[in-house]
């Protein structure tokens, strides 16, 4: 039979302490994939670190140069670094993977067998709890995903991670997907195909620490919904059908009332006036800020920059 390939793809920004980590516990399952004929190769994608990690990988290469490094000149982000290494994986199966070992390696023999055996294109992994994570952070997420499933016929599934083993055909249809503004966990689910989904319980971060603050995630909540529904827009049009039929009813109320009581100085009502107003012009500056918000996705789509730039390639 002849060889396969396994790509492991590893996202890393200031993940120096991670690294061998991560390779150590990787090659644990080394021995599982020699018996079913599969190599491996390790893209460490380096997401603009300002720490030893690209030093690390280097010395890492230099021991087991199955370990390959794709340095970005910056910070492009954890989506760009996904897409830069789907695009450079050779693999017939590739997975993606956090250097953090919050992805348990231990699970890749498990997710190999329901794609080999069983026939799916891909295997996602959930986490089913969020043990470790402050609780008004999970109670946002958990809203975040009720919402967007309300608004999008895409499937986004909640605790999901990027965690995924996927076949070459699953990897090449994510790869014909070529927005800037990447929202992987809604891609994967936009491409079809039949995807098996693994639980496993949360495990908590060991070294370094989380890249992800309370204001970056809101912020990828919001670029998650512009990229996967259009509900926004159909709401503030909705909205605007709403108030002018309000503001006919109320034009008829006034126009009756003035006629058969009259208000002789037309000075009553003011204070309700004013409430109307700054109601209704906020209102608006909310929908045209909907409006904006697809604008400015539109806008950087327009100009088709790449979505990374790579600085260094080993
Ligand atoms: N990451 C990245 N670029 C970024 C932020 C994160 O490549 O701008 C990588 C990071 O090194 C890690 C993975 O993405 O391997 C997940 O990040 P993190 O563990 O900080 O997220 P969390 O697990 O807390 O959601
Ligand atoms: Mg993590």
């Amino acid at each position: 039979m002849a060889m396969k390939l396994l790509s492991v793809i590893v996202p890393c920004y200031n993940e120096v302490d991670n690294i061998f980590d991560f390779y150590d516990e990787l090659m644990k399952t080394e021995g599982f994939f020699k018996e079913h004929d599969v190599d491996i190769e390790i893209l460490y994608i380096n997401d603009g670190s300002k720490d030893g990690t690209v030093e690390k990988v280097k010395e890492l290469h230099q021991k087991d140069e199955r370990a390959h490094l794709i340095s970005f000149s910056r910070n492009f982000g954890k989506e760009a670094a996904i897409y830069a290494g789907l695009q450079n994986a050779k693999g017939d199966y590739v997975v993606v993977m956090d250097c953090d070992l919050q992805d348990p390696p231990a699970l890749l023999p498990e997710m190999y067998r329901c794609i080999v055996e069983e026939g799916y294109d891909s295997v996602a992994t959930r986490r089913v709890d969020r043990k470790g994570e402050p609780p008004i952070r999970s109670f946002f997420a958990r809203m975040f995903y009720r919402l967007i499933n309300k608004m999008s016929k895409t499937e986004i599934v909640d605790g999901a991670r990027d965690y995924r083993l996927m076949t070459r055909a699953f990897v090449d249809s994510i790869l014909s997907l070529k927005e800037y503004n990447r929202f992987s966990k809604g891609i994967f689910g936009w491409v079809g195909f039949e995807t098996k989904w693994l639980e496993f319980e949360n495990i908590e971060r060991k070294k370094g620490e989380t890249k992800w603050s309370f204001w970056k995630l809101f912020v990828y909540a919001l670029d998650g919904i512009v990229a996967f529904s259009t509900v926004p827009l159909a709401l503030a049009s909705l909205m605007g059908v709403l108030f002018c039929f309000i503001a006919f009813i109320f034009i008829i109320v006034v126009i009756v009332r003035q006629v058969t009581m009259g208000d002789p100085n037309g000075t009553t009502g003011w204070a309700s006036s004013i409430c109307i107003i700054l109601f209704v012009s906020g209102v608006q500056l909310f929908c045209l800020g909907i409006v904006g918000q697809y604008l400015s996705k539109t806008y950087l789509e327009v100009k088709e920059r790449p979505m990374y730039i790579v600085k260094e390639e080993i």
